[in-house]
């Protein structure tokens, strides 16, 4: 299945695929949602797309089916594929869906999208224009002949078109369009207990990020399947595999295997399953000797029903979760046969970081329910790279990621940093499985958990933010947090700023006695004077000969893992003139936003209003008030206390809202009645008129020009008012190509002696991006009186 983003997919065809019909069964994303809005946390970008990529994953392990994607971001919302095209790069993101089908070989190809205007976001439409030519290409060698030194080509035998059912009407249009297959996802499955669509629902809930909690809808539902090229269906076809060989005999010598794991399936006990092992170690070297990449994925597949069937337990806990370059791990293995069929250990093999490293001489028995365990040493190579997610390693080519290893592109997440290898024998015939090297532990309230085992740096550079504003000229204080991973961390860290910029002292010492310690260091930065463009600083830790230019950040979204990322510790240096009167802003938190760090950069200091703040506290200590993104989505206590809000306006307040969504929770904001719309702007670039000269949120403090809405990232803005009372005055408008004026993105009013404004604008973009003009703007908004 191909389509654009986390949660194009049609989960309930994933499920009854891969748990009803028991078929490999993948999702290709073109992107990991980079551009779209975080329903948990602040993180955006590449974090987001992080945290997007293992919710997909663990949508996964619902609903059964594997994970892929291409190199592409999700650069915001596009009105047409030419903008994608442009973005990405045609043959480059073509390139990557060829290689994904020609490595994974599906029999069927099912496009979410239609490839026209119809599908809306310009994304959507590239996921389909794209999916119909790989679905050809992948068969032509002639088409990226470099991929043919890993891959052979590939002719999937059917594409078909699964359109979205939004409708009754699209679906009877659906289910009248002739040569359609129905896929009846409603199906109770009685070995699982819930349909498939029940499974979707659960499935779809892992995508928190975005807020697609999900029912589970028992009871009927209907896909239907539009063959679009390839081999048609046979005339009254029931199913998309219709005349499609699924068995062993699509590969030579695959008879004789079909005829012994039939008779494993035929006699297979469950409560002895272990019975079943004979048959299958008698399939085990005839799948062996079959050359072809469906039979080496079966017999993976086969060594791991023999450790299902034997209770096999395989486990690799190293000690701790991180590991430093140069510094040696434990690793405690267990091996432990939960049946009464014979096997043995053989040898080990730690796999992965460079290394092949084989511990001989165990030939141990493994005699049932006695688990065999014990403990390997294993240094990490002092060269070996940080975990940084493949993805992230390089810079990023426009909107696309640059990864040099060629058969990384595709994978959803990275392979593990180390691996053992178990090598069995049982009844003469030796196989092997691999187990990934984890750090197994405890917590209080979750139970057992486990965590990838990853490499880290000595010591951590963490810097504030990622942009440093300097909103008058004058020097800030700028400290950096250096965090040891390794007992006794002593050295120095130095900053290397960009001409013009000076930095007092530019190396501090450092020294640290404990792991897991955190030291801070001050640094004056003094801007250029010139107005130039925005500066850079590196800062650099050296320990033991060792130079770290990283900080260290963990994401915790339970149920996910805790995700590692290594930051570069470098920071956007923005000298932007920008005054602003108010001095005490109270922020009230909604969906999660990095806006309150970015308005204590203008010198503000910023409250995170709480609950019981919105309720009692005396809200006149504000110069203003910001809402966050999302914030009467998101909160109850918001809405009810909003009749407080309204007089603290009255009594001289200034209240900025910020962009919500149309839902069920959104009450109306406002003194004077207004409607949030779908109206949005995505070309950063789109010109901005203003069409209300006097207004003070372009006039005060700072006199705004077009050129402030120079240099803006992703959009201008989003959820744009589309009605409103006459009380309120427009302030500027903006529009994409070729649509009409949207004056709904700010609108102002007086309200009794203060000030409300409503603002569309991606200011939670912006502001965090460090775009000068920006803040600017946000300043004029903080100080509208
Ligand atoms: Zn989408």
């Amino acid at each position: 299945m191909i389509a654009a983003h986390p949660d194009d997919e049609n989960t309930a065809i994933l499920a009854y695929y891969a748990r009803g019909r028991h078929m490999r069964t993948g999702y290709l994303s073109l992107t990991r949602g980079e551009g779209g809005q975080n329903l948990i946390g602040s993180e955006q970008g590449d974090l987001l797309g992080l945290i997007r990529s293992h919710e997909l994953l663990a949508a996964r392990q619902i609903d059964g089916a594997e994970q892929f994607f291409t190199r592409a971001i999700d650069f915001g919302f596009s009105k047409t594929p030419e903008e994608t095209f442009a973005k990405w790069g045609r043959e480059r993101i073509l390139s990557d869906v060829v290689w994904i089908i020609r490595r994974y070989r599906p029999d069927i190809v099912i496009l979410r999208f239609s490839g026209t205007p119809r599908d809306g976001h310009g994304q959507h439409q590239v996921s389909a224009i794209l999916g119909k030519e790989a679905f050809s290409a992948a068969a032509d060698p002639s088409r990226f002949p470099e991929q043919l030194k890993y891959v052979e080509p590939w002719k999937a035998r059917r594409l078909f078109f699964n359109a979205f059912s939004f409708t009754k009407e699209t679906e009877k249009e659906a289910a009248a369009t002739p040569g359609r297959i129905e896929v009846d996802t409603g199906a109770f499955n009685p070995v699982l207990g819930v349909s498939y669509s029940q499974i979707a629902g659960m499935s779809r809930s892992m995508h928190r990020s975005q807020g697609m909690g999900a029912s589970q809808r028992p009871g009927p539902s209907h896909q239907y399947l539009i063959p679009i090229a390839g081999e048609i269906p046979p005339k009254d076809a029931q199913d998309a595999f219709a005349g499609i060989d699924t068995t062993w005999n699509r590969v030579a010598g695959g008879a004789p295997v079909a005829h012994l794991l039939e008779e494993a399936v035929r006699t297979f006990q469950p409560d002895h399953p272990e019975r079943s092992i004979p048959l299958l170690l008698k399939a085990e070297p005839l799948i062996a000797s079959i050359h072809d990449p469906w039979a080496i994925q079966k017999l993976v597949e086969l060594h791991e029903a023999i450790a299902l069937c034997s209770g096999l337990w395989l486990d690799a806990n190293s000690e701790k979760y991180d590991a430093v370059p140069g510094t040696t791990v434990d690793v405690a293995y267990t091996a432990l046969n939960r049946s009464s069929f014979p096997l043995s250990l053989n040898t080990l093999t730690l796999e992965g970081m460079g290394r092949h490293d084989s511990i001989d001489g165990k030939h141990a028995a493994l005699t049932s329910n006695l688990p065999l365990n014990d403990h390997l040493k294993f240094t990490v190579p002092a060269d070996q790279p940080y975990s940084q997610p493949f993805w992230l390693r390089e810079p990023r080519q426009g909107d696309t990621y640059a990864i040099a290893d060629q058969q990384l592109i595709g994978l959803p997440d990275d392979p593990p940093a180390l691996s053992l290898r178990f090598s069995l024998q049982a009844e003469g015939v030796a196989f092997d499985l691999v187990r990934p090297v984890r750090h197994r532990y405890i917590d209080r309230v979750h139970g057992e958990e486990t965590r990838a085992l990853t490499v880290v740096p000595p010591v951590a550079l963490n810097l504030p933010q990622d942009v440093i504003l300097f909103p008058n000229g004058e020097p800030r204080r700028v400290e950096l947090e250096v965090r040891a991973d390794v007992p006794k961390a002593a050295g120095e860290v130095h900053l290397a700023l960009d001409a013009g910029w000076i930095a007092d002292p530019t190396t501090r010492s450092f020294d640290q006695s404990q792991e897991g310690q955190q030291q801070p260091l001050s640094f004056e930065v003094r801007p250029s004077p010139g107005p130039d463009p925005p500066g850079v600083l590196r800062s650099t830790a050296s320990i033991g000969g060792r130079q770290v230019g990283v900080g260290m950040l963990v994401i915790s979204h339970p149920p996910l893992p805790p995700l590692t990322v290594f930051p570069p510790a470098v920071a956007k240096l923005v000298r932007a003139d920008v005054r602003v009167t108010a001095r005490r802003i109270g922020y009230v938190m909604g969906a999660g936003d990095e806006m309150p760090d970015a308005i204590r950069q203008l010198g503000c200091e910023v409250v995170l209003l709480t609950a019981s703040d919105l309720e009692q506290r005396n809200l006149s200590e504000f110069d203003a008030i910001v809402t966050g993104v999302r914030a009467y989505n998101t909160r109850a206590d918001l809405r009810a206390d909003l009749p407080r809000l309204l007089d603290y306006v009255r009594n001289g307040g200034t209240l900025i809202d910020q962009y919500n969504v149309t839902d069920d929770n959104l009450v109306p904001m406002g003194p004077y009645p207004f409607k949030v719309g779908r109206g949005r702007v995505t070309v950063e670039e789109a010109p901005v008129t203003f069409t209300n000269l006097s207004n003070p949120l372009i006039s005060k403090p700072n006199e705004i020009t077009s050129k402030d809405f120079d240099g803006w990232i992703q959009e201008r803005g989003l959820y744009f008012a589309s009605e409103w009372d006459s009380h309120y005055q427009t302030v500027i408008e903006s529009h994409d190509p070729g649509e009409k004026p949207l004056a709904g993105g700010m609108l102002y009013t007086r309200y009794g002696k203060g000030v409300y404004v409503f603002t569309g604008y991606s200011w939670f973009r912006e502001l965090p991006a460090g775009v000068p003009g920006a803040y600017r703007i946000f300043a004029n908004l903080l100080s509208a009186k």
